[in-house]
């Protein structure tokens, strides 16, 4: 017997008319590309967004086609996503931080027909687009006072698209199933894949993101999303902030400690969300200039492990609660958030240290189980390390055009890539990246633990943790350390500081000190160009010493 209650499908459009209709008035704050702040509404973001759909349909843009953004976080962006994803074409995230080869070669893989671009990323895009015959037109997201003369075909100026289209546009009215958004993982290794999103799996996971233990934003929050909208949905917070009709402040180019603590302070934010480096940017500005932090009391941090430091001086200087999550492009991306349990919450701040640093548990719709390579169940005792298996409301089951074929293993779990712990009260903890774990005589040491550690030194700016060949132990640990400008510091000062504060076998072999440290299209240190940098290090003689 089937339920009687009405059918409606879970397509993202519904967001932003209901952010129309019922939070019409609330501001979306940009810093645009061009410089100026601009101010606009929810209403006016879903009549400009109408616009948008209404110009894809006359140049043809139909259900299930790619249109693709090169772009920051701006009301133009996001006017572009509800455009494109409201009349059922792919709304494809192009990351600008990629190489302009791989962009070029995903813009051909996914097929993109048309491709808004912000003004920063034009020259690239020139530069590419002999290699792209698939796309049909660019449309520079920017006014006609600063559309410069480019060679990109059938160019045109986004501000005069949207002038000359009504608002009027049916959304819509197509399967839930349907797809909505496609992005690419980095490629660290081999190609990038094409992950792509359905409207029901961005709206359950829109909801998913505004419960209390994950996000938990609301309309008295406003909202500032660094994580960028090119990477993983900026973890699904412009698809909940229209939701909840909380006020939302986008930051356009500027990530650098000094705009963010602007618009922080200029516009009154009281979330936000994005990478540890991000955080690492703020925490020196404020610090160098001893200013406060006057509305801001929670941030989500994720993408990458989040040191401890930055979860200790957020609090203890600032008033701010960091939660730590974890996620990938996979699982849309919220996986886990480390949002307290009561027994947690319970203890005093430092006590709480630990756990905090842990990832968190999963939200219902998440389930995760632990398996070694073989396959088997491991225990969820805190303890024994295994890969992390991933199955859910809002995971990929598949890459876009069947790339790496079968994904999931025979419960249709998928594997993420990463090593982790699971303890008995459901808390997660990953302590590597598979391909990243250091195997020591059998054991595993985790780079990531040992980076949180030694990235607590107030001389460290950048720490990384590789595995380097060695004779008895198959591998040890070579850690590689980026000071903070002005700063010196010794191989001696850098191993006393971690004595203690790890078991003597993870101990690193040597240090080295680095100029810097190379980072990823998503702000992430890229090991694989550490380890080909450091493919020729050979350990100290005399051997390290038995540990
Ligand atoms: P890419 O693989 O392209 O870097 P993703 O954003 O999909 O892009 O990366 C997801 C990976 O990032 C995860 O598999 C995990 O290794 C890492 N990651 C994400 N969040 C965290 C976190 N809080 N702590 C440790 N690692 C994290």
């Amino acid at each position: 017997m089937l339920g009687l209650m009405q059918d409606w499908p879970l397509t993202v459009d519904k967001i932003l008319d209901h952010a129309k209709t019922w939070h019409g008035h609330r501001e979306v704050v940009t810093r645009t590309v061009e410089g100026p702040i601009v101010r606009s509404t929810y209403a006016e973001i879903h009549d400009r967004a109408k616009r948008v759909s209404n110009a894809l349909k006359g140049w043809g843009v139909k259900l299930g086609d790619r249109v693709a953004t090169l772009a920051w976080n701006t009301h133009r962006h996001l006017e572009c996503w509800y455009g494109i994803m409201g009349i059922g074409a792919v709304c494809h995230t192009l990351n600008p931080r990629l190489h302009p080869d791989q962009l070029a070669w995903i813009i051909n893989h996914a097929g993109d027909k048309v491709i808004f671009v912000d003004l920063t990323f034009v020259p690239m895009l020139e530069g590419i687009m002999s290699q792209c015959k698939g796309v049909e037109r660019v449309i520079v997201l920017t006014d006609d006072w600063n559309m410069p003369q480019t060679r990109l075909p059938r160019a045109d100026c986004y501000e005069r698209v949207v002038r000359e289209q009504s608002g009027e546009c049916a959304w819509g009215g197509f399967d839930e199933n349907t797809a909505c958004g496609l992005c690419y993982t980095s490629g660290t290794t081999g190609n990038p894949k094409g992950v792509l999103y359905s409207h029901r799996s961005n709206f359950l996971h829109m909801l998913i993101g505004l419960q209390a233990d994950v996000l938990a934003t609301s309309v008295r929050d406003t909202i500032l999303p660094v994580v960028p909208m090119f990477h993983a949905n900026a973890w699904g917070v412009t698809f909940g902030a229209p939701a909840v009709g909380a006020k939302l402040v986008l930051p356009g180019p500027k990530l650098d400690g000094a705009s963010i603590y602007e618009l922080l302070e200029s516009e009154k934010v009281t979330y936000s969300a994005a990478v540890p480096t991000v955080w690492q940017m703020l925490l020196a500005h404020l610090q160098a200039g001893r200013l406060k932090l006057s509305t801001l009391k929670r941030v989500t941090i994720g993408g990458s492990a989040c040191p401890e430091s930055i979860i200790r001086t957020f609090w203890n200087d600032y008033g701010v609660d960091v939660v730590h999550a974890w996620g990938m492009t996979e699982t849309s991306p919220l996986g886990t958030t480390g949002t307290l349990t009561p027994e947690v919450a319970a203890l005093p701040f430092e006590q709480q240290l630990p756990t905090r640093l842990k990832q968190g548990r999963a939200p219902v719709g998440v389930e995760l189980k632990l398996c070694d390579d073989a396959g088997n169940r491991l225990p969820h005792d805190g303890k024994t390390q295994g890969r992390l298996m991933i199955r859910g409301l809002a995971i990929a089951k598949a890459y876009f055009r069947g790339d790496g074929g079968n994904i999931l293993d025979s419960e249709g779990f998928f594997d993420t890539g990463d090593v982790a712990t699971i303890d008995p009260n459901g808390i997660m903890q990953i302590t590597d990246r598979a391909k990243d774990v250091i195997k020591s005589g059998g054991e595993w040491i985790s780079s990531i633990d040992v980076e949180n550690i030694a990235m607590g030194h107030p001389k460290v700016e950048l720490a990384a943790v590789i595995g380097i060949h060695h004779p008895k132990w198959d591998e040890r640990p070579l850690l590689i350390i980026k000071t903070r400008p002005g700063e010196t510091l010794t191989k001696d000062e850098m191993l006393d500081f971690l004595k203690g504060k790890i078991a003597k076998w993870w101990t690193p072999d040597d240090v080295v000190f680095v100029d810097d440290i190379p980072l990823g299209a998503t702000g992430k240190i890229d090991k694989k160009v550490l380890r080909e940098q450091f493919k020729d290090y050979r350990w100290p003689a005399p051997e390290p010493a038995e540990t």
